[in-house]
């Protein structure tokens, strides 16, 4: 029977996949391995067959999530290039992070090399030390430009007794392999090695793992039935779970702050150790798992045009970060005030810090939140140019347009309406949404004019004013006593203890702008008396507003002196909360706006 010859159909079916694997290349295979931690390399190696003519590979500039150029081949040595039988083709770079390889004599081109990575207390790039082994994998795999399109596998080959989880899923064929149907998916992968512990549920017709890089005491809280609770809620947004399994990679460091990156099955985050043993460090790093588990959603599937499909070389800017970074912003807090796992309390005190923050950001006065989408690239030196706008600027954005929703609909929709009925038309499409589609779906899922309203929140920059959308769900923001705010100067300073304090940067337009200070002017005297920088708020606070008063500093050598006029005082820190005198109708908008979304 095995001999007997196919019939015609069965013919022309054999011609048809025969052609479809001539389009798309055979597969990659990578292989990763790490014989010697300490030495922070990680030995690549990476294998291409069916090699017509000379051959191009590269190594990528950025890391999706990151928007900032970070070269691997900064981080590349030994790179060397062989063909199947292992004799060396001659290689050399046609620009920084390029290598032209002699084609082989039988149609295989090995590369490999090693690369440096010893990332510390952010989750962005790669690590390898003698405690554990981190990559977002962009950061390790380089590609050949003309085979982006092809299946690409990978191996790894743990350090002795370590363990390895990777949001790659395994290869269907085994062998120890995980595949992916394009480069793309394959480096929107991470991998943690080492003697890491785990955590895991099932929830959405999903399998959710938490690892964490170092043992932890999770007694304190109950950290599975917080994230599967957010996990539903954050589902409930867009209406599905588009994934099998999801990785959550928690690396703990001293010196970690709090930092995570997006991919599509999965985030890199990093954490200090102390994260379960305070209830503040514990509900901050719930606010992160809550953001990147939002980009699983939006912008993993629901993207801007121009950051994919992803290329990897040079800067592929769009307008729409502040949807991708801010309204996740919006989005990830709201999951987790639905979901229980912080309170009502704790989420209005960070909704209070974003609005702090929007409100001294000399930045949204001086270029729009698209403007500052696109620029995201560029490293800036204007002190007040901060790509931090389009998270909270972008997510005050959100929430505005949501209260502008509302109230054209009497209650019906709402900016989650927009963001879910757009991942309904875009996610699953290999090109992201446009400008044009954007403004459509707010019209088409929000409300007519919404798409006028978008433009003129981020077309120009400006101050936004949150005050009707506050008072409409019966809220106010008053300042917190705990942090008495001092006349408003507009300097911010540097220096510790008894030291004189410096200027580190003068916000533009303030009373210290317009008193002709500088940064750099070391500040010894206000109204004729000696300042240090553990009173210098308690010597602000004794001078009134309106009130001109002269500052005496040293500039390089010279004691000078101005007049300066302080403004009336801006809490540093503000509490956002239900108003005792709301009305039923704003109570019930409250209620409506934090109540769970997800069906028990
Ligand atoms: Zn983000």
């Amino acid at each position: 029977m095995r001999s007997r010859l196919p019939g015609f159909a069965a013919l022309a079916m054999l011609a048809a996949v025969t052609a479809a694997q001539a389009a798309t290349p055979p597969a990659t295979s990578y292989t990763i391995a790490m014989p010697d931690p300490s030495s922070h390399f990680f030995h690549v190696t990476a294998r291409f067959e069916k090699v017509r003519g000379p051959f191009t590979f590269a190594v990528p500039s950025w890391t999706p999530g990151g928007y900032v150029r970070d070269e691997v081949a900064g981080n590349v040595l030994d790179f060397a290039a062989a063909d199947g039988s292992g004799r060396a083709l001659p290689a050399r770079k046609t620009d920084t992070r390029t290598w032209a390889i002699d084609a082989p004599r039988d149609g295989i081109v090995e590369v490999r090399y090693r690369v440096y990575a010893n990332e510390r207390g952010t989750p962005y790039g790669a690590r390898l030390n003698a405690s554990v082994g981190h990559a977002n994998l962009a950061r390790l795999l380089g590609f050949a430009p003309d085979r982006l399109a092809a299946p690409a596998r990978v191996r790894f080959e743990p350090y002795g007794d370590w363990k390895m989880a990777t949001s790659v899923p395994p290869d269907p064929a085994g062998g120890g392999w995980y595949a992916a149907a394009d480069y793309d998916l394959l480096v929107d992968g991470i991998v943690i090695l080492g003697r890491f512990v785990e955590e895991s549920f099932d929830e959405g017709g999903a399998h959710w793992r938490m690892v964490f890089s170092q043992p932890m005491d999770f007694k304190k809280n109950d950290l599975i039935k917080d994230v599967r609770a957010l996990t539903r809620e954050a589902a409930a947004i867009f209406g599905v779970v588009p994934f099998k399994d999801y990785l959550f990679i928690t690396l703990i460091e001293p010196e970690a702050g709090r930092g995570g990156i997006e991919h599509r099955d999965g985030t890199s985050m990093c954490a200090a150790a102390e994260l379960f043993d305070d209830r503040e460090k514990y509900s901050s790093y719930l606010g992160l798992v809550a953001h990147e588990l939002v980009h699983a959603w939006n912008v993993k599937r629901l993207r801007p045009a121009g950051i994919g499909p992803y290329q990897y070389i040079g800067e592929t800017p769009t307008k729409n970060l502040y949807v991708a970074e801010g309204f996740t912003t919006y989005l990830g807090p709201m999951a987790l005030v639905r979901s229980g796992a912080v309170t009502r309390e704790e989420f209005f005190k960070s909704l209070g810090e974003r609005m702090v923050s929007d409100r001294d950001n000399a930045g949204m006065l001086a270029k729009s939140l698209e403007e500052q989408s696109w620029d995201w690239w560029l490293e800036s030196k204007v002190p007040f140019l901060t790509y931090r706008s389009n998270y909270t600027r972008g997510s005050l954005v959100a929430w505005k347009l949501d209260y502008e929703i509302r109230t054209a609909t009497q209650g019906a929709r709402g900016v989650e309406d927009v963001m879910k009925g757009l991942y309904g038309q875009i996610a699953t499409r290999a090109t992201g949404y446009t400008d044009a589609e954007l403004r459509q779906a707010f019209v088409r899922w929000g409300a007519p004019g919404m798409d006028a309203r978008l433009d003129a929140l981020v077309g120009r920059p400006g101050a936004l004013d949150l005050a009707v959308v506050l008072d409409d769900l019966g809220l106010e923001m008053v300042p917190d006593p705990a942090a008495p705010a001092a006349v408003y100067v507009g300097w911010r300073t540097t220096g510790t203890g008894k030291e004189f304090p410096t200027v580190d940067w003068i916000e533009p337009g303030s009373p210290a702008a317009k008193a002709g200070l500088q940064d750099r002017d070391m500040i010894v005297a206000i109204g004729g008396r000696r300042v240090a920088v553990d009173r210098l708020d308690k010597d602000l606070a004794a001078q009134a507003a309106g009130k001109e008063v002269a500052v005496s500093y040293f500039r390089d050598r010279m004691l000078m002196e101005s007049r300066m006029t302080p403004e009336a005082p801006r809490p540093a820190k503000v509490i956002v909360r239900p108003r005792g005198d709301a009305s039923p109708e704003a109570k019930n908008k409250l209620e409506a706006w934090l109540a769970p979304k997800a069906k028990p």
